[in-house]
């Protein structure tokens, strides 16, 4: 049985859809800067295009600074939903209080120098940091259940013409992502070692879910096909057993409630104090991708398959889309594709980049 067969192979009838259910308690959050105010327009512009000018979601911008003016006026009349602006607490944004600053900036400069991908950039620590392990304390969303991340610049290339909110409640999904593939591994180098002390400090077992992280071929099915297991050998840069295998978290759609769950707040806090958002350059995607395969079941993760998506440079392109390819056994680690007619199409009016990028972008293989 497939535990994660894709929610629609088809086109909907969006009108029809949206009509069909009340709209879950969620909301699209974007954490954006006012310098990106283009960029922001255009993710929103796209996606009420191909989903919320049927079903009107709110939109929560976050920034760690005062909004500008201008940047709420254009937004605000992009959005079809209600928006709001809000300005992340000091305490939820920047360096823990109880953090040596000074050792911190010497540990940054550090990454800098051995040109550690965004290592010199403190704001983009204070980023990962955020996304880790505080945006849900964020007062404005206390009140939601789902959020959909959605980030400047990201483009959805089909028409999403059912509510995935209201499909990943009633198929008990917590969370959901499009694009896997490798971290880089001089950014996380005491990640994995780091949950799994967690791990082995709180009793948790080493579920299948877990050793999916390390040995991808001991996962379910679905999970197997989007982990792969090319990288199965594959270690990290000290030598621990996970592959580095990761969901991309520009896109994402999951139930607040995990991750204001007591065991996830007490990893984030496990993982903060260790110091490793400032010693090394842990990104959140890697953060979330460990905590959902220790603290959840396979059955309780879910891959959009049938959502196109693009966040430069990777992409997903679901199989029926002129250029796109389906993630399934029969085209997994060849570029054949699947042609439109296939009776395994999936997603719905796609518009996909070209053939020639079509290989297996942003799947770890
Ligand atoms: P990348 O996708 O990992 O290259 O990182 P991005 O530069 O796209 O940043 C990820 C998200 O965080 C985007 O939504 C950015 O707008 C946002 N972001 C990154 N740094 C900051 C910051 O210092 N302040 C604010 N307000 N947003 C930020
Ligand atoms: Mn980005």
């Amino acid at each position: 049985k497939d535990l994660d067969a894709p929610f629609s192979t088809q086109c909907q009838d969006p009108v029809v859809a949206a009509a069909a259910t009340p709209r879950e308690n969620a909301t699209l959050v974007m954490l954006a800067r006012n310098n990106e105010l283009q960029k922001a327009l255009q993710a929103v512009q796209n996606i009420e295009h191909q989903f919320n000018q049927w079903f009107h979601y709110p939109i929560l911008f976050l920034n760690d600074e005062e909004w500008d003016a201008e940047f709420k006026r254009v937004l605000s009349s992009a959005v079809s939903g209600e928006a709001t602006f809000e300005v992340i607490e000091r305490k939820d944004w920047g360096f823990p209080s109880w953090m040596d600053v000074d050792a911190a900036r010497i540990q940054m400069k550090a990454q800098e120098a051995k040109n550690i991908y965004n290592g010199g950039k403190e704001s983009y620590h204070h980023m990962c940091r955020f996304f880790s392990g505080t945006f849900y304390e964020a007062e404005a969303l206390k009140k939601y259940k789902w959020y959909w991340r959605v980030e400047p610049g990201v483009e959805y290339t089909c028409a999403i013409t059912y509510d995935p909110f209201v499909e990943m409640a009633r198929r008990g999904k917590t969370y959901g992502y499009v694009v896997s593939l490798w971290e880089v591994d001089e950014t996380v180098p005491s990640l994995f070692r780091t949950v799994d002390g967690f791990r082995r400090a709180k009793g948790i077992g080493a579920t299948p879910n877990w050793r999916a992280m390390i040995q991808p071929s001991w996962a379910p099915w679905p999970i197997r096909r989007v982990l792969g297991w090319f990288g199965a050998n594959h270690r990290d840069y000290n030598g621990d057993i996970w592959n580095l295998c990761h969901y991309w978290s520009n896109f994402e759609i999951a139930d607040l409630d995990f991750f204001r769950s007591d065991v996830y707040r007490d990893l984030f806090g496990y993982l903060d104090h260790s110091g490793g958002f400032y010693s090394e350059r842990w990104g959140d995607a890697s953060v979330h991708a460990l905590a959902v395969h220790l603290l959840l079941g396979p059955e309780q993760l879910h891959h959009f398959a049938d959502i196109g998506y693009s966040h430069e440079p990777f992409w997903q392109c679901p199989g029926n889309a002129p250029g796109g390819q389906l993630l399934n056994s029969t085209v997994l680690g060849d570029a054949s594709g699947v042609s439109p007619e296939s009776e395994h199409a999936i997603g719905c009016r796609c518009r996909c980049p070209d053939e020639r990028r079509r290989n297996n972008r942003g799947i770890c293989l």
